[in-house]
């Protein structure tokens, strides 16, 4: 069967942009609403002649309070069912405290676990890489899921470690 790549990070970085970029469906709405995509939605990517399933989560914000509990549980829920998580992160923003506590519940899970420093293009990438190094989970990679660029390369890292 297909391995399972959950997409995960708070509202905004750009979860919903990577899905219709792996997918290249239109199944996912993007736009400039946080939090429009509430819902887990299912894509299939390729990468070679490798078919895996890509899963959207709505944002999950970090906070115990305040969170929609469906929300919440979508998230549990892909998290569950996933052979391993791309973590996303704004890297214009930096580390924000719901990142870090994202990162907790997804360490958890213990499942292989790739950060994405998404929004990437135009930055140096290797301080972009240094600032998520500290969220203590492996080295990050820098994307940009609107342009393209290392997108590939995220999947070609992932899937082996499943
Ligand atoms: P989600 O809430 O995590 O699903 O985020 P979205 O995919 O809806 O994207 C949120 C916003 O970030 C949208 O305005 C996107 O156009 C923008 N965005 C997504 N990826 C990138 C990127 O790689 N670079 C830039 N500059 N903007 C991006
Ligand atoms: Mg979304």
């Amino acid at each position: 069967s297909k391995p399972i790549i959950a997409l995960v990070g708070r509202p905004n970085v750009g979860k919903s942009t990577l899905f219709n970029r792996l997918t290249r469906s239109r199944d996912a709405i993007v736009a400039d609403y946080p939090g429009l995509t509430r819902d887990r939605q299912y894509g299939t990517g390729r990468l070679g002649s490798q078919p895996y399933i890509v899963v959207d989560t709505g944002g999950l914000s970090g906070e115990t309070e305040g969170v929609d509990p469906l929300m919440a549980g979508q998230v549990r829920a892909a998290l569950d069912e996933a052979d391993a998580v791309l973590f996303l992160v704004d890297g214009r923003q930096g580390i924000l405290p719901a990142d870090e506590q994202i990162a907790n519940y997804v360490r958890l899970f213990d499942k292989p676990v790739l950060v994405l420093v998404n929004k990437a293009e135009g930055f140096d990438h290797e301080i972009a890489k240094a600032e998520f190094f500290k969220l203590g989970m492996g080295d990050p990679m820098a994307i940009s899921s609107a342009h393209g660029d290392n997108v590939e390369q995220a999947i070609n890292s992932i899937l082996p470690k499943i």
